[in-house]
Parts: structure tokens; C-alpha cells; sequence
């Protein structure tokens, strides 16, 4: 991206706030951005980085706080979207002063802005967030850890894919190759093998989780990472890294359907969005299907139910099928199309608070 004008790019991508903030006692140095809250108080982790340089802090911040925007309105979530990031070494810098300052700002933003955990963040380091703020959510003792449902949110993805390839979503028909047996791909093996799964493939690269999956699961059968593309299967689930769809990777993917957890699994959004669909293989977008975590935590501002989590949650079945229909309305990749859905429930939000009530 060239040099960066903020201003021209908050007035071409919609960005409300980009707030600096420096505090001399701790070395606490970050920025918060608020993309849009139309539907709401715009939640996002905060994530602490050695970036290279405050631009490209600020260019990661922005990406990531404009994809949360998508990621709250395309799961029904009355949240805008927003992110912190800290400049620093995690190592280094973490300590509670650190985390208490951090608050302080969150608080300052008036529940505009509401942080959570993230990369280098812990549900620990957000406790001592919550003792300077109201505006923290993810914390010990209440959601919990949200892999488990980003994990469920993911198998109801699988099955609206499969809906939407065969016009049947009964998981014991099929066969899946999941990429990374972290915690997101663990919990999705666990849910399809429960639903009954034909065949299941995994692949990774550490070997404690390689171990875990051969110990409690034998029948899920280990491949290595450069076979997992090329695997003869009904689903395709990439649970690992960002990026690992790409130019080098799309040709082997012989599965008809792509969904798995992995953000930003698209190197390049369009040219492999569309590469994809050009294959004829439909792609379930990754912040539609991963948003349980999102969802979990929503729900704390609620006064946190797990049932209720769980059942909104399920939700996502339905909503991509909507999204799918769109990509094939419009002929767009589903990428594209889970933003116009986005897009379009902000808008049609923004409309109907249009008129004055008395409150
Ligand atoms: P994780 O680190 O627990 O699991 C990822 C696993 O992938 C690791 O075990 C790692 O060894 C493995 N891996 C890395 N590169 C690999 C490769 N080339 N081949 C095979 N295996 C490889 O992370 P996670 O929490 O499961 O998250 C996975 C993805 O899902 C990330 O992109 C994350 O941002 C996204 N996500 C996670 C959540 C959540 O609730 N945890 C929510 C939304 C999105």
C-alpha cells in the first residue's frame, strides 16, 4: 500500500476513529480502531505485534478492525467492528501495569469500543483489563475458551456446503481432509466423527497433536501437510494458518467444498476468491463459518447463556446457505457475496432506526 493517507483511506473504507495512544509509565503503545458501529459497540481483540513500523501497525489494525465489521453484521450481531493492536514484544512488555493502562484507554472510548483476547493476549491479561473497564468481554469464568464453539460453528458450515453441493448435509455420506488438529480442527474432528463421518484425513505439523489425534482417535487417518490438498475427499477444511489458499495450492484441491476455520485463508482475496469459483468449487467464507468464538463472546454482554450461544451459533447453517445463494444470484464469489450480505443487513439496520421513538 504505498504511503498511507489516513484520512483518505477512513474516508474510502468508512473508518469512525483511529485513536494513538502512549502511556509513559509502562511502554503501552498502541492504536485502537473503530470501523463502524452502526449495529453496535464495535468489539475486537487486542493483539500485541513487534510490527516492523507504526505504518504497518496501523495498516493491520485497520484490516483487522474493518473485518470484524463484516464478521459481527454477517452473524446477526448487533456489534460493529474494531481492534486494538500493541507494539511491542509480548514477551517483554506484558505485566499488569501494562494491561491496567490498557483499560484505562478502553474505558476512555465510553463503550464504544469493546476489546477481548487475542494474538499474544490472554483471558489472564484481559482480567486486568476488566479492573480499569467495563469493556472486556472473554473472561475467565465466564464464556471460557471459544474454540469449541468456533469448532461448532464451522461443522454447521460443513453441512450447509453440503447442502448446498448434494441437497444433503447427513455427515455419514461424506468424507473430509482437515488441515491442523489445533484446537479449532480438533473439536471440528470430534464433531464430524460424533455426526458419524464416512472417512476423515488430517494433517499436522506438531507432534503433540499428531500424537493426541493417533491416541483418541485412531481411525482418523494422518497424511502429510503437502497431501492434504490433493485428498480425494467431499470437504476440504483448512484449520491451520492464514494464506493457505493459494496459486500453488487451489490446482491440487480435488474436494467440492472448502470450509475450515483458518482467517484470512485466501492469500489474495479476490484473484483466489474467484480462482476458486472458477473451479466450480464452492467456498464457504471463512468470517462467516468461524464466527462462534465472536458469537460466544457476544453473549457475555448478554449475561452469558451457553444454550443460547450454541443455538445462535447454529444459525450459521442458514445464513450461508442465504450467502451462497447470493454468490450464485449475482455470480460473485461467496467471499464477495458473504460482504454484500454483510453490507446490506448494516444498511437495512441503519434504515429501520431511521425514525424517532421516545425512549
Ligand atoms: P491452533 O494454533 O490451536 O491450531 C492450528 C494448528 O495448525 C496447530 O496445531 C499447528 O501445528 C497446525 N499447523 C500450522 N501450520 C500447519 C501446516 N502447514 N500443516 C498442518 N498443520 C499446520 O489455532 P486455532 O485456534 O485452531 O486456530 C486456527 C485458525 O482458526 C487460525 O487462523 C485462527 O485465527 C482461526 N480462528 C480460531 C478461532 C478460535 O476460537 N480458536 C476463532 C476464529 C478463527
Amino acid at each position: 500500500m504505498g504511503e498511507l493517507k489516513v484520512f483518505e483511506h477512513m474516508q474510502k473504507h468508512h473508518y469512525e476513529q483511529v485513536v494513538h495512544f502512549y502511556d509513559q509509565y509502562t511502554g503501552l503503545k498502541g492504536i485502537t480502531v473503530i470501523h463502524d458501529t452502526t449495529l453496535g459497540p464495535a468489539l475486537g481483540g487486542t493483539r500485541i505485534w513487534n510490527y516492523a513500523s507504526e505504518e504497518d501497525a496501523l495498516v493491520d489494525c485497520l484490516r483487522l478492525a474493518r473485518g470484524m465489521t463484516y464478521k459481527a453484521a454477517a452473524s446477526g450481531l448487533n456489534l460493529g467492528g474494531g481492534k486494538t493492536v500493541l507494539i511491542g514484544d509480548a514477551a517483554a512488555v506484558k505485566s499488569e501495569a501494562y494491561f491496567r493502562a490498557l483499560g484505562r484507554y478502553v474505558q476512555s472510548l465510553n463503550g464504544r469500543y469493546i476489546t477481548a483476547e487475542d494474538v499474544n493476549t490472554s483471558t489472564k491479561d484481559m482480567g486486568y483489563v476488566a479492573m480499569e473497564t467495563d469493556h472486556v468481554v472473554g473472561l475467565e469464568g465466564k464464556s471460557g475458551n471459544p474454540s469449541p464453539i468456533t469448532g461448532l460453528g464451522v461443522f454447521y458450515g460443513v453441512k450447509a456446503g453440503l447442502q448446498r453441493k448434494y441437497g444433503n448435509a447427513d455427515i455419514e455420506n461424506y468424507s473430509f481432509a482437515v488441515q491442523g488438529a489445533g484446537q479449532t480442527g480438533y473439536y471440528l474432528i470430534g464433531y464430524l466423527l460424533e455426526a458419524g463421518a464416512k472417512k476423515i484425513y488430517f494433517t499436522e505439523i506438531s507432534q503433540k497433536h499428531i500424537d493426541r489425534m493417533k491416541a483418541e482417535h485412531p481411525k482418523v487417518a494422518f497424511v502429510a501437510p503437502e497431501d492434504i490438498y490433493s485428498q480425494e475427499v467431499d470437504v476440504f477444511s483448512p484449520c491451520a494458518l492464514g494464506g493457505s489458499l493459494n496459486s500453488d495450492t487451489i490446482p491440487q484441491i480435488k474436494a467440492p467444498i472448502i470450509a475450515g476455520s483458518a482467517n484470512n485463508v485466501l492469500l489474495d482475496e479476490d484473484l483466489h476468491g474467484r480462482m476458486i469459483m472458477d473451479r466450480g468449487i464452492i467456498y464457504c467464507p471463512d468470517f462467516v463459518i468461524n464466527a462462534g468464538g465472536l458469537i460466544n463472546v457476544y453473549h457475555e454482554l448478554q449475561g452469558y447463556n451457553k444454550d443460547r450461544a450454541i443455538s445462535d451459533t447454529a444459525k450459521i447453517y442458514d445464513r450461508l446457505l442465504e450467502i451462497l445463494a447470493i454468490a450464485d444470484k449475482e455470480g460473485v464469489p461467496s467471499q464477495q457475496a458473504a460482504k454484500i450480505f454483510a453490507q446490506q443487513r448494516i444498511e437495512t439496520i441503519k434504515n429501520v432506526r431511521s425514525n424517532y421513538i421516545s425512549r
